[in-house]
């Protein structure tokens, strides 16, 4: 049987892909308040594998709202829609930032699937976002 836990390599090898970014919300480690883990995308729960395509980086938030979830309803066309996959999706086609950069649009039904899922426009990281804004640290690069 291989190996489920997630090492120290593992933990760098991730958060550096990730460039130190939550891979759903975009926060920051390095201005954040929340605690970040390497999580699961298709969850350990339902079978997900500990390797590097199945590992992303996420706030304790993202995680906390995605838990064993894969899917969740568009509230556009009310269907459900899988939810965001940072290995196979790429963030900016399925996702936005409003005019004042504090609001993640979903654009998809995997986007709007997971901002309103995962919470992706939490209050806290609104106004975190406004202000990193206005400081020229946010959006991340
Ligand atoms: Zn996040």
């Amino acid at each position: 049987m291989p190996d489920q836990r997630v090492t120290q390599q593992i933990r760098q090898l991730v958060g550096d892909r990730a460039k130190g970014c939550c891979e759903y919300c975009l926060s920051q480690t390095q201005f954040s308040p929340q605690s970040f883990s390497v999580e699961h995308i298709h969850p350990r729960s339902l079978g997900g594998k500990t390797e590097l395509d199945n590992l992303a980086l996420a706030c304790a938030g993202c995680n906390g709202h995605k838990y064993n979830k894969t899917q969740a309803l568009d509230p556009t066309t009310n269907t459900m829609a899988d939810l965001y996959h940072p290995r196979k999706h790429n963030w900016a086609e399925h996702f936005a930032w409003n005019e004042e950069y504090t609001i993640i649009l979903g654009l998809t039904p995997v986007g709007r699937a997971t901002v309103a899922a995962l919470q992706l426009n939490r209050s806290a990281l609104q106004n975190l976002r406004a202000i990193l804004f206005s400081v020229g640290k946010h959006p991340p690069e």
